[in-house]
């Protein structure tokens, strides 16, 4: 959580928010540096909560399939969110990668599984 960006916006520059994007985005303010107690914000904010709860294991989409999702994870939810509103929506850039289907399929879940139990069997 940061408190920097917006410079330019003498009011945004107090807003506690994940990254830059919180400057357009009210979703992920989650309070005001001259208000708030950031002790108070990260106990209690119901986003910043969930998020400690459900990262890594609510991704949606690519990512909830992607053996990489506890190391990455997600690459940015913050980026995520904004594009789909979604907190636990998958990477742009790795849904694209899927849809084109070159995303590497040693990298998801489904196909580790597969390989386990197809070991299994075989040993
Ligand atoms: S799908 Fe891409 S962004 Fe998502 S966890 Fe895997 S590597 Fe990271």
């Amino acid at each position: 959580m940061y408190n920097f960006g917006g410079a330019s916006k003498r009011d945004s520059v107090s807003l506690l928010r994940v990254c830059g994007i919180g400057e357009t985005v009210p979703g992920l303010v989650f309070g005001h540096a001259a208000k708030d107690r950031l002790a108070d914000i990260w106990e209690n904010n119901t986003i910043l909560k969930e998020l400690r709860e459900g990262l890594p294991h609510r991704f949606e989409g690519i990512c909830g399939d992607c053996v990489m999702k506890g190391i990455c994870p997600g690459s940015c939810v913050a980026q995520n969110y904004y594009s789909s509103r979604n907190l636990w929506a998958g990477f742009w850039y790795c849904e694209a990668v899927k849809k084109l289907g070159v995303f590497p399929v040693t990298r998801l879940q489904t196909k580790c599984e597969f390989e386990k139990r197809l070991v299994g069997v075989m040993a």
